[in-house]
């Protein structure tokens, strides 16, 4: 009888490359075809209601009816004119994924396609199966969602799709968009503040975010018989191949026709929807790609990201193909992380984070430069509690990611100046003197445009313009990360523009204010600046005598969240209240649990019905083949010594799964969220996981290739 691995083998033989052709050769052509953009809007609304939407956009104005049942009308039309029978309001719960309750257009009752103004703005999905860590009782146990304009409205499928926030009916944010909205605001105020130190002109200040997304492709029939992927998207088994990532052969090396084509299809839809996709590349790993779009506005790249993700898995399955956003889903190999490409920029058009050839700008420049260092050394643990993942976990720190250390890179250039800045004691200038001279930063422009410095084992790195925080996850949604950024931010320049204010008021020059105000910046932080290789233990060890902190698991980070200061914060600029933090940890926690429990139950599940029987078997080959050697005299101590190894693996590992089935009835007992996470992290995942691993996969590298019952590692990532 063939074993679910054969079959997979044999699937895999009968694969075709289904070839895909875009629309037409222009993406222009087809480049947001799917999305009620501006230009249609335009082009349907009345003047003056296009207006309002435009200052909905940009200002945050609130809609009137009226106003939303023109919208409503015009978004109707063009919906039924492309095919469309359904609409939803779509939406980013606290379970990772997207969410949508699909409605009909088709009223039964008048005979005809209908959609009103009140149905564009709010609807009420049933809350109940959404987490709310809490927060709901279960008699109003109700929510809902209401539309955000800043992110326009596409048709997916057959359906359209209106991006929304969801709330409670007491109003408490119960997904990610609503509290990262409150975070760009917050940042967008206090920016503009300081810009205006500089240039009166500046009236708003936006968050800009380009993610670059990594990802694995395996072969749909080999993902299906592996019931670790399936269940907990990790592998729990699993030997490394004979050719892993040594030769590192694979990046930007040729793609795989069958993954090109599925590349070049999910892009296409990407680019129908209106998301800028623009670069593909392989990654370090085998069978481990890449895609980045570029940037867009903060709260329209996360939508699109979680969008992308979306589209990326339906259409692997048009191509037998399954996509893996684990964060580590093979061991040995390296992980898949989202590098968040962040950027501040402003209405006139100035990128906060680029230097430029004049002076003044290049003051500017360093402002903004060195606050948001400051804002990471004074909430790296915050930082550090917003990519906290049961899937991260295995990737930060593991000598091959950026680890659970916060540190920012900024090249050896800019640490000079940064340098200059700080010994230059406290400024004076007199009339005629060049105060940019004798600040030293009359002469960044040249050497930042050809810094090539790149290094890539930093979790948050200054990338010439922009910063790229590297330590979230694959699979994160970002508007976690980058709520916390854009808020620390915030906050740390509203302090910035109080001291140079003050500074100011006690008749001090404002260049002078400002540098000053800056070098004591630069100095506060300065341990929170590193340039050397994060992977290596020195640094490790190194960031701990400067007290930098080291939070390995999730279970433990999670409580920078809820410290008195991060309290505080989240309160003050009205991002997030209390209770909405306590709910989060809460769904966090239950969530990291829940993922230990189901990897826990499902390495038990498959040694005892997999692995283990496979092994017997195979010991019974030995058993009679010692037997036969033995009957002619032959010797017979190579296949006994075998035999002993497979019978010493065989026990180790039945008696580690029960011991783990024994303790986690345990740690099932425990009632507090926080002290049961801590619980499955420290005695369930890192008492057993590596320990049953092992045995299982000395077994896999010592039995008889045919007896196997799982996909192996070289099997599901060679793909051609
Ligand atoms: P690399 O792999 O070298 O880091 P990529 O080109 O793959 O670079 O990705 C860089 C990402 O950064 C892209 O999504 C790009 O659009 C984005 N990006 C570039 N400039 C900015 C900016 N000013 N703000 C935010 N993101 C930016
Ligand atoms: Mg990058």
């Amino acid at each position: 009888m063939p074993n679910q691995r054969h079959r997979a083998l044999q699937a895999l033989t009968n694969r075709t490359t289904e070839r895909v052709f875009p629309p037409t050769d222009k993406i222009s052509d087809y480049f947001g075809e799917d999305v009620f953009n501006m230009n249609r809007m335009k082009e349907s609304l009345a003047p003056d209601t296009f207006k309002k939407v435009k200052d909905a956009i940009s200002k945050g104005k609130k809609i009137d009816v009226d106003t939303a049942n023109e919208i409503a009308s015009a978004v109707k039309t063009w919906a039924i004119s492309k095919g469309t029978t359904h609409y939803t309001h779509w939406f980013q719960p606290l379970t990772g994924s997207t969410a949508e309750k699909h409605d009909s257009f088709f009223d039964a009752s008048k005979g005809l396609e209908t959609f009103k103004g009140s149905a564009l703005i709010q609807q009420e999905p049933d809350a109940s199966s959404f987490p709310n860590g809490g927060i709901r009782s279960t008699f109003e146990a109700r929510g809902y969602t209401a539309w955000d304009p800043s992110s326009p409205i596409f048709i997916w499928g057959r359906t359209l799709c209106i991006p929304t926030i969801f709330v409670s009916y007491t109003g408490e944010a119960l997904d990610y968009k609503a509290p990262l909205l409150k975070a760009v605001e917050a940042v967008d105020k206090a920016a503009v503040k300081v810009c205006q130190l500089f240039d009166r002109n500046v009236s708003k200040v936006n968050a800009s975010l380009g993610c670059e997304q990594e990802y694995f492709v395996v072969d749909k029939a080999m993902f299906n018989s592996r019931p670790d992927l399936v269940m907990s998207g990790r592998t729990v088994y699993g030997h490394n191949p004979a050719r892993g990532q040594q030769l590192d052969d694979h990046y930007f090396g040729s793609i795989p026709s069958r993954v090109y084509n599925y590349m070049k299809d999910f892009e296409i839809e990407a680019l129908k929807l209106g998301i800028p996709v623009m670069t593909r590349h392989n990654e370090v790993a085998p069978s481990q790609f890449e895609v980045a779009p570029l940037f867009e506005d903060i709260n329209v790249a996360t939508d699109h990201n979680s969008l992308l993700m979306d589209v990326m898995k339906r259409v692997a399955d048009r191509h037998e193909l399954k996509v893996i956003f684990h964060e580590k889903p093979f061991a040995g190999l390296n992980g898949s992380g989202k590098h968040n490409n962040w950027s501040l920029i402003t209405n006139t058009g100035v990128n906060l984070f680029q230097p430029s050839s004049s002076a003044r700008e290049n003051l500017q420049f360093l402002v903004f430069f060195v606050s948001t260092i400051r804002a990471i050394y004074k909430n790296a643990d915050l930082l550090r509690a917003s990519i906290a993942s049961a899937g991260n976990d295995h990737r930060l720190g593991a000598n091959e990611a950026p680890p659970a250390i916060m540190s920012v890179f900024i090249g050896s250039e800019l640490t000079a100046v940064l340098d200059e800045l700080e010994s230059n004691g406290n400024i004076k200038v007199d009339k005629g003197d060049n105060m940019y001279m004798k600040l030293g930063i009359d002469k960044i422009p040249e050497i930042i445009l050809d810094n090539t410095d790149r290094n890539r084992t930093s979790p948050f790195a200054f990338t010439g313009n922009k910063f790229e925080f590297r330590a979230v996850g694959s699979d994160q949604n970002t508007a976690g990360p980058m709520t916390v950024l854009n808020l620390i931010v915030a906050e740390q320049l509203k302090d910035f523009h109080a001291q140079v204010t003050k500074a100011m008021e006690n008749g001090e020059d404002k260049k002078v204010a400002i540098a000053n105000v800056l070098r004591e910046y630069i100095k506060e932080s300065k341990s929170i600046r590193f340039e050397g290789d994060g992977y290596s233990q020195e640094w490790v060890d190194e960031a701990e005598k400067r007290g930098l902190s080291n939070v390995k698991n999730t279970a433990r980070a999670l409580d920078a969240y809820l410290s008195e200061r991060s309290v505080k914060l989240f309160e003050n600029f009205g991002v997030m209240s209390q209770i909405e933090l306590e709910a989060r940890n809460e769904i966090r926690l239950e969530n990291y649990i829940m993922k230990i429990q189901i990897e826990a139950r499902v390495m038990g599940e498959m040694a005892l019905n997999q692995i283990i029987p496979a092994a017997m078997k195979y010991q019974n080959k030995l058993i009679e083949n010692a037997k036969g050697l033995k009957d002619f005299g032959v010797d017979n101590s190579h296949t006994i010594d075998t035999l002993e190894r497979v019978s010493r693996n065989i026990a180790s590992l039945k008696e580690n799964v029960s011991a783990m089935i024994e303790e986690r009835k345990q740690v099932n007992l425990i009632e507090d969220s926080r002290e049961k996470a801590i619980a499955y992290c420290d005695r369930i995942k890192e008492k057993y996981f590596d320990e049953i691993r092992y045995a299982a996969d000395q077994l896999e590298l010592n039995i008889d290739d045919e007896d196997w019952p799982l996909s192996k590692y070289r099997e599901m990532l060679f793909l051609r």
